[in-house]
């Protein structure tokens, strides 16, 4: 157990190294204080600068980095910005984040400033389509700094794009939703993407027994049945 919990730190130290804020982790040899992950995540974004790395940048408004609580217990990923969200420069701000917003707050009854959220790819792709594999593998490596840095206790991965890129789990999301899978000893719930529940209101009740696993893993009181 330990020797596995050594090579998780030891490849979440590797990650900070990519965007030069491995000399933090190191200095310390301990875990991220809350004040450290602020910095780290900001050192990040300066890092990303005008990323022109693919060609999402093309028709992009802003980045749109990521946002939340640095020291979050739960981080929601989805698949990308969508019209608002690359106007405003902030993630799940149109109807599907009101939607995951309504899940966190009326759901789970924390505010939205205790998760963070951050998606796949940080760019719009146009006319919301879903981002190419060799877009979602460029930006990656964000997102995987962001993920090291807040070192969260669950991940909810939103919807197909995000856990076929995160997870590498090809298999279509009615097969996996509900399941629990693994990033670098982290558990991640694999769940339906908000945008899906708009078009089908049905499935909310799966969204909610998959929200509901995710509050146990991390001890928030479910709220009673009314
Ligand atoms: S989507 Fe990611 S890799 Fe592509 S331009 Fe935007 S920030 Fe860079």
């Amino acid at each position: 157990m330990k020797e596995k919990l050594k090579e998780q730190l030891i490849l979440r130290a590797k990650l900070l190294e990519q965007f030069g804020v491995g000399y933090y982790f190191d200095r310390e040899k301990k875990e991220l204080k809350q004040s450290d992950k602020k910095q780290l995540l900001e050192r990040l974004r300066k890092k990303i600068g005008d990323c022109k790395l693919c060609e999402l940048h093309l028709n992009r408004t802003n980045i749109v980095f990521g946002t939340g609580d640095p020291n979050a217990k739960i981080m929601f990923v989805g698949e990308g910005p969508g019209e608002e969200e690359d106007i405003q420069g902030e993630p799940f701000v149109g109807k599907s984040g009101k939607l995951l917003t309504d899940i966190i707050t009326k759901g789970m009854r924390i505010s939205r400033e205790e998760v963070y959220i951050a998606n796949i790819v940080k760019c719009r792709p146009p006319g919301n389509r879903n981002p190419k594999p060799g877009e979602a593998l460029t930006c990656l490596p964000f997102l995987k700094g962001q993920i090291a840095i807040v070192s969260p206790e669950v991940i909810v991965c939103l919807g197909k794009v995000a856990v076929s890129f995160l997870l590498q789990r090809p298999e279509p999301m009615n097969m996996i939703r509900g399941k629990w899978f693994d990033y670098n000893g982290i558990p991640v719930m694999a769940t339906f993407h908000p945008s899906h529940l708009l078009r089908n209101p049905s499935a909310k009740a799966e969204v909610w027994k998959d929200i509901q696993e995710v509050m146990k893993k991390v001890g928030l009181p479910i709220p009673p049945k009314k």
